[in-house]
């Protein structure tokens, strides 16, 4: 299902579920606006969309999606547009969600590149400077298996990724706050699409677990 045609048949078959009763979901979700209780920091990759493999249904999920599920850390505004932050911003503290799931996942190309290439060296792409987010997780994956095939240092690196992700996540202070205070729970989730399994981090083990 790829072309525009495809594309507006399927909308048609979402408005049919959706749309034609009256107690129909969007009905309700126009009603009482949306309420999700979970954010979720995807990859714009086309095999991850959260809300379908995560089973949800409209309304379940507040979604973030950019290359490679990166959260940056909090930085002055002016000088940049931090779309990411912002859509953070507006689903923690204007929709209140009570969860933040960084959703990494399996072969992952903007991870798979910064590793190959030993870095982001392109000062022309937008996509290296957004990759530099990954630069501290590259360098400690380099530096603790440097003799790992590449397609074990870029599963090292995409999880380690999530951690700097989580980590970043607590730099924003109306985060930390809800945080500390039991409000908001971060988590960091691992979709291994090769194996069809979802893992979670386990701070206890310090170890991607699955769930
Ligand atoms: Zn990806």
């Amino acid at each position: 299902m790829t072309s525009p045609h495809d594309l507006i048949e399927g909308f048609h078959r979402f408005r049919e579920q959706h749309f034609t009763d009256d107690d129909a979901l969007y009905r309700q979700l126009i009603q009482d606006g949306q309420t999700p209780r979970t954010l979720v920091v995807a990859c714009c990759d086309s095999r991850v969309d959260p809300a379908l493999v995560l089973n949800c249904a409209p309304g379940d999920l507040f979604v973030i999606r950019n290359v490679a599920n990166l959260v940056p850390p909090v930085e002055s505004r002016g000088g940049g547009y931090h779309g990411t932050s912002a859509a953070l911003e507006y689903g923690v503290c204007t929709l209140g969600v009570e969860h933040i799931i960084v959703l990494g996942h399996a072969d992952c190309g903007g991870i798979r590149a910064l590793i190959e290439a030993g870095g982001a060296n392109n000062p022309e792409s937008f996509i290296d400077d957004w990759m530099h987010l990954v630069e501290d997780a590259r360098a400690s994956v380099e530096r603790d298996m440097p003799n790992a095939t590449l397609e074990a240092r870029t599963l090292a690196c995409e999880q380690r990724a999530i951690l700097g992700s989580l980590a970043n996540l607590m730099s924003f202070s109306w985060i930390r706050e809800r945080a500390e205070q039991g409000s908001l729970t971060l988590h960091g989730w691992y979709f291994d699409m090769e194996n069809g399994q979802l893992l979670g981090y386990n701070p206890a083990t310090r170890l991607f677990e699955m769930l």
